[in-house]
């Protein structure tokens, strides 16, 4: 049972996150507040000016930086390192601000996520990495499984009888041909924790556009390939995944 102390401390550490944002929020609009009303244009005028321009200009220095560093490894197909910490922040950092933007011009968020993947996967694809097999880890989601199949294969996969009725039975197939880890997860939670079990030095993993962006930003530093599942009955319902594009994504990783 998780100890009441650690409840507190995680409740504290958020109200104190919340408080320093919210002070840092106030700071700001009490400035703006200053250089908008203020009389006289003072000394202290001045370094509050000077002050906001700073910070303005680091946070588009970053974002510039970011956003370069990404475009550079998607054209040159190579990683771009000197860019490696700004793109990581712009990449993490902004995609919020994007999936605000994307509501405000009614973009299918759908369609932002799936380049979030897409670019993602690009920047993944140029780095040079190779692994054992055994610190890959495959994680598929449980909407693979057959809704009528009454076998728990979440959290066990080896509980599918391997009857062929869904490709949970390809993913096993997968796991022996190659050697790699596999986890079935029903959501962040579980896969998380076969994150943690496993502790691989890379992910492939199969979900929806939703789930794949979220797990690739929680995932982070370990790089991600992911792969969007297929839909033909709608949904979170009997779903399937190309084994082409899961085969490249795990041979990237294994060679
Ligand atoms: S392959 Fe058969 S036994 Fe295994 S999960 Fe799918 S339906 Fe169930």
């Amino acid at each position: 049972m998780e100890n009441l102390v650690q409840v507190h401390e995680r409740k504290r550490l958020f109200i104190g996150l919340l408080g320093i944002s919210l002070a840092v929020v106030g700071l700001l609009a009490v400035a703006i507040w200053y250089l908008i009303f203020s009389p006289e244009q003072s000394i202290f005028y001045k370094i509050v000016l000077l002050l906001l321009a700073v910070g303005l200009f680091a946070v588009i220095l970053l974002a510039g930086f970011g956003l370069a560093g990404i475009v550079l490894t998607i054209v040159r197909s190579r990683p771009f390192a000197p860019f490696q910490g700004p793109m990581r922040v712009a990449l993490n950092t902004f995609f919020p601000l994007v999936l605000v933007l994307g509501r405000i011009f009614r973009i299918d968020l759908d369609k932002i996520k799936r380049s979030f993947i897409e670019v993602n996967n690009n920047l993944v694809q140029a780095r040079e990495i190779h692994i054992q097999p055994h610190q890959l880890l495959l994680l598929a989601p449980h909407c693979l499984q057959n809704s009528a199949c009454t076998h728990k294969v979440t959290g066990n996969i080896d509980n599918c009888q391997r009857c062929g009725q869904c490709s949970v039975n390809s993913i096993l197939e997968l796991r022996e041909r190659y050697g790699i880890r596999v986890g079935m997860a029903t959501g962040g939670t579980l896969a998380r924790k076969y994150i943690v079990d496993y502790r691989p030095r890379a992910i492939v993993a199969i979900a929806c556009e939703r789930d794949l962006t979220s797990g690739i930003l929680d995932a982070n530093p370990i790089p991600v390939l992911g792969v969007t599942n297929l839909r033909p009955n709608g949904p979170c319902h009997n779903t399937d995944f190309s084994l082409e594009h899961l085969e490249q994504a795990i041979h990237f990783f294994i060679g």
